[in-house]
């Protein structure tokens, strides 16, 4: 068992402050952290996902839906779209990003940003080829929003064959009226959520 924690999207765009705020942001990219401090050793890997949007078409609106369409945030660059003060913190083994020009909700179409390289710059491995190439099955997912990126990023990575755990106390939810209905749909896909303790989960076999 390879497992590799991936933190989906924790940036200052979407905690309390942000133009696309997330309640609980902050609380939880400090939880985040103090998780992984505490467990660093259960993980082969740490990633880390960002929203990277250069120019993302009717992602971003003026008058946005909250559904397909949405405030203007996390433009590249910006220190809106850099990762958490919580999460640069901590040792991070390789930074995905994704949504230059179009919505992107999902990990799993994020690439590796490698550091000083230009923005738009495309030209690194999508997150799935990343985590098979250094063996790991096993994937737990954290970060926000749980009703968005990190539903999508969980369905996908059920979709490919990893273990995929989300580990919701670690995440926050843009509208947390719907969470059954999302955690359904994701168990449905094969993943575990784990919404109580945190302490780990059977390792897949
Ligand atoms: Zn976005």
């Amino acid at each position: 068992m390879t497992r590799a924690l991936l933190v989906v999207d924790v940036q200052p765009d979407f905690c309390e402050g942000g133009p696309l705020a997330v309640a609980g942001g902050n609380a939880v990219a400090a939880a985040i952290a103090e998780d992984v401090m505490a467990r660093r050793e259960s993980y082969s890997a740490i990633i880390t996902t960002q929203d990277w949007h250069i120019d993302p078409g009717a992602h971003f609106s003026e008058a946005p839906d909250f559904a397909d369409s949405w405030p203007v945030h996390c433009v590249a660059g910006t220190e809106g779209a850099e990762l958490h003060p919580s999460i640069a913190a901590l040792e991070v083994d390789a930074h995905f990003a994704k949504g230059r020009f179009t919505a992107a909700y999902s990990g799993f179409e994020a690439r590796v940003l490698d550091p000083g390289a230009a923005p738009e710059d495309e030209s690194g491995a999508l997150l799935g080829h990343w985590l098979r190439e250094r063996g790991i099955t096993t994937v737990d997912i954290v970060g926000i929003a749980t009703d968005h990126c990190v539903r999508a990023t969980a369905l996908d990575a059920a979709r490919a064959g990893f273990s995929t755990t989300v580990l919701a106390p670690l995440t926050a939810a843009v509208s947390p009226e719907n969470l059954p209905a999302v955690y359904t749909q994701l168990r449905e896909a094969g993943a575990i959520v784990l919404t109580l303790g945190l302490e780990p989960v059977s390792p897949a076999p």
